[in-house]
């Protein structure tokens, strides 16, 4: 472990979260790091290619049971997710919303044709998910969804818009959340079907090395197998942001290692003023508030995973994670980037990658306000949300 272990975290691990944390570690020292201010820059990434080596090494729906799944704990997998977003959030995020959205949503809603049909080709790699949701005039509130599903005989019809999609340009399937008569119902939808169209959507200041898109929905007839068969209402696609968001309370803390240990380094080596900027003050107090807060996130974490492990974590717990956890390593982002100075600006260091893809990070998977007010409601007992 780095030197902002302050507090020996790592003897709580066991053997085997170590192992696979070392083995994610050193697929992103080969794979990612060297490549990841390139794409960034670009605005590329080889989706395809990480996903089918994400694959080979189980790290797609590895927390899931069956269907050629790990089967890790919640811990490991979140080990996973810190590992992969040291690398960059972007790469993290490519994983969660396969593992996490796509995949879980099939594992946990799905008919056992749809498990057969998806979850082993999505878990090598070779297939790729995504996750539809949010819509272009309702993200925080999606209770108010446009897009309808309505049934055409044994068929069913859908019609509407998805916007904020992450892997949807580069997708085989998209999870897609609709209205119906009877309320919100969940369809596994191949991105080939005639009527469905995906957009690309470019000139993204944050997460640039990950694909996110639109999907258009143009009366897309499906058969009844498209259905999730269990999902009913909007307490499924909740419950798959739970499991996402579990996995961010970590991967944050990853981005935020990232921006400390590179500014570690780097004040123990600029000069000026005739000593490393580690030697003043008022630099060892920045240094040594963000390793606090990093270390608080981390038990936060591990708490959270503990608690998951067991069958015992709730939603308004994973908010006080995701809340925390991103809202801090976004401040140490931006307080790691003061220290490089004019370094800090610039593509040759993480620092300002991770500070700019934190910002889709506190936005997705929940904002940090609607957190607040999931936490306040459990606190009070009132509903805020309208
Ligand atoms: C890079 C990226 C990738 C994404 N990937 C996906 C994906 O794969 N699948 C998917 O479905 N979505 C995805 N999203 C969408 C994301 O989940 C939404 O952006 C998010 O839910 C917020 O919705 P919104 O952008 O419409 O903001 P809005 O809901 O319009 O909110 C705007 C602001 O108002 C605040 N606000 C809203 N309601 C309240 C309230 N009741 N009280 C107080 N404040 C409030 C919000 O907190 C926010 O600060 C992604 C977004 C980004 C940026």
């Amino acid at each position: 472990m780095p030197a902002i272990d302050l507090l020996d975290l790592d003897s709580l691990l066991g053997e085997e979260e170590r192992q696979i944390r070392a083995v994610v570690r050193r697929l992103v020292d080969d794979r990612v790091r060297p490549y990841v201010a390139d794409w960034y820059e670009r605005g590329e990434v080889p989706a395809r290619e990480l996903a089918r080596e994400f694959g080979r090494l189980g790290l797609l729906g590895m927390h899931l049971t069956g269907y050629g799944c790990a089967g890790s704990s919640a811990v490991a997998y979140g080990l996973a997710c810190l590992e992969l977003e040291a690398g960059d959030s972007g790469v993290r995020s490519l994983v969660s919303v396969q593992g996490s959205l796509a995949m879980y949503a099939i594992w946990r809603y799905g008919s056992e044709e749809q498990k057969q049909r998806w979850l082993p080709p999505m878990a090598t790699g070779e297939a790729i998910g995504c996750f539809g949701l949010t819509e272009p005039d309702h993200g925080s509130d999606p209770a108010s969804m446009a897009t309808r599903a309505r049934r055409d005989g044994d068929d069913w019809v859908l019609t509407g818009g998805k916007m904020w999609i992450t892997n949807a340009p580069v997708a085989d399937v998209a999870v897609i959340w609709a209205r119906a008569e009877e309320g919100v119902r969940g369809f596994a939808v191949p991105l080939d079907t005639p009527g469905v169209t995906t957009r690309e959507i470019r000139r993204k200041m944050s997460l640039r090395a990950s694909v996110t898109g639109e999907i258009s929905l143009d009366d897309v007839r499906l058969p009844a197998d498209a259905l999730l068969p269990e999902a009913a209402g909007l307490k499924a696609p909740l419950s798959c942001l739970t499991e996402a968001r579990s996995g961010i309370v970590w991967g944050a803390l990853g981005a935020a290692r990232d921006c400390l240990e590179t500014t570690l380094r780097y004040a123990t080596t600029r000069t000026q003023f005739g000593r490393p900027l580690a030697g003043f003050q008022l630099t060892q107090a920045k240094l040594a508030d963000m390793a606090v807060e990093w270390q608080k996130g981390y038990l936060l974490a591990l708490h959270l995973g503990r608690l998951a492990d067991s069958g015992d974590l709730r939603p308004e717990q994973v908010s006080v994670g995701k809340l925390n956890n991103v809202r801090e390593a976004l401040a140490i982002a931006r307080q790691c980037r003061t220290i490089l100075g004019a370094n800090g600006v610039s593509g040759e260091y993480p620092v300002m990658r991770h500070g700019d893809n934190l910002e889709s990070v506190l936005t997705y998977e929940g904002t940090s306000e609607i957190h607040q007010l999931v936490i306040g409601q459990r606190l009070t007992g009132v509903s805020a949300f309208t």
